[in-house]
């Protein structure tokens, strides 16, 4: 589907008709001090993508190098005419260096790669291939994955276990970066803390269809990774943020309201028995734990159903705010459309 729009627009740009601004690609890389890979990588990539017919561009986002990255990636670009060099000021991490070349990227496709060349170019097309078919989000499954055992490989397989169970997006590797994308997908997804991860997640919330094909993975040859065993932690708390998005983000009452409520109605249901015990039998209540039991209730019932409707309101601002309805639309099909 997305190939014959493709070509024939190249035809179109051929035949001296304004040539398309539009690649058909958009390869975009996060670099954080890869200095000796990069110039292996461009090569690498241009060599993937360009024997098929689609045109391309590769977008490398220096994120902070310390190792004078930056300047390379600058003199590459000036050189080539497929390569677009973002520096950001900082150092601000992998997914904000995605989401900034992301913003960059005009290719009616994404691909998105490590700059390390652990991910392998060459399967480029394969995943092209495969987003052709009629899938929103290709995703890599490292075969073989070439990492330290215990700090990487260990964590990554429980991580894959809970993020699959939690997000109900059925892959094995959510941790690999080759990935690829319609860019409609990339175009309105927010990036924050290690969220590159779950842009699977992200995008089945949005209705996306969603695949995985097997890829090769390297060793590191150059430079160290930028992780350890640490990473696992932030991870964890990105799967409660996408948790919660991902059930909660149109209905936050529907579940505060609910807890809040039951928690109010046991607090009242206590506090009625007690009143009875007190008024009927002139019982002592005041020393009870019951009765500390219902007070409590009562108070974070109240404060779990206006939480609700802060967070409904917070909700509603977030969506209108920036435009975003609150469903997406695949497609509209009409004889008669003006
Ligand atoms: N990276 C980045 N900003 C960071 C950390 C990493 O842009 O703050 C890039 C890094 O240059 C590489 C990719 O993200 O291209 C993945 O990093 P790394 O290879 O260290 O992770 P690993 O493969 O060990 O998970
Ligand atoms: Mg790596």
């Amino acid at each position: 589907m997305m190939r014959s729009g493709l070509i024939s627009e190249r035809m179109g740009e051929e035949q001296g008709v304004i040539a398309a601004i539009v690649p058909d690609v958009s390869v975009v890389v996060p670099v954080r001090d890869e200095v000796e890979s990069l110039p292996l990588l461009v090569e690498a990539i241009a060599n993937s993508v360009s024997p098929s017919q689609l045109s391309y561009e590769i977008i490398c986002v220096d994120d902070g190098s310390t190792d004078g990255s930056a300047q390379l990636l600058k003199e590459l670009a000036q050189s080539r005419n497929d390569l677009k060099a973002v520096i950001l000021r900082r150092n601000y991490g992998q997914s904000a260096a995605m989401a900034a070349g992301f913003n960059y990227a005009m290719g009616k496709a994404i691909v998105t790669l490590d700059a390390d060349l652990q991910n392998d170019p060459a399967d480029i097309p394969m995943l092209l291939a495969k987003l052709e078919e009629g899938y929103d989000l290709v995703s890599g499954w490292r075969q073989k994955r070439q990492d330290a055992a215990l700090s990487r490989l260990l964590p990554s397989k429980i991580a894959n276990w809970l993020i699959a169970k939690i997000t109900g997006v059925k892959l094995h590797d959510y941790g690999c970066s080759l990935k690829a994308y319609r860019s409609e997908l990339t175009a309105d997804m927010n990036l924050y803390g290690e969220l590159h991860r779950f842009l699977p997640a992200l995008a089945f919330i949005e209705g996306a269809r969603i695949t995985e094909v097997p890829v090769r993975h390297h060793a590191r040859r150059f430079g160290r990774s930028k992780y350890g065993i640490w990473r696992t932690f932030r991870v964890l708390m990105d799967l409660l943020t996408i948790t919660f998005m991902k059930k909660f983000l149109t209905r936050p009452m529907h579940v505060f309201g609910l807890l809040g409520l039951t928690s109010i109605v046991a607090g009242v249901a206590i506090g009625i028995y007690l009143t009875f015990l007190k008024i009927a039998f002139g019982a002592m209540i005041g020393n009870r734990p019951l009765l500390i039991l219902a007070v409590l209730l009562l108070v974070t019932g109240v404060q779990l159903f206006s939480f609700g409707l802060l967070a409904e309101l917070l909700m509603r601002t977030y969506h209108e705010s920036q435009g975003r309805p609150i469903y997406r639309v695949r497609e509209v099909v009409a004889n008669n459309v003006k």
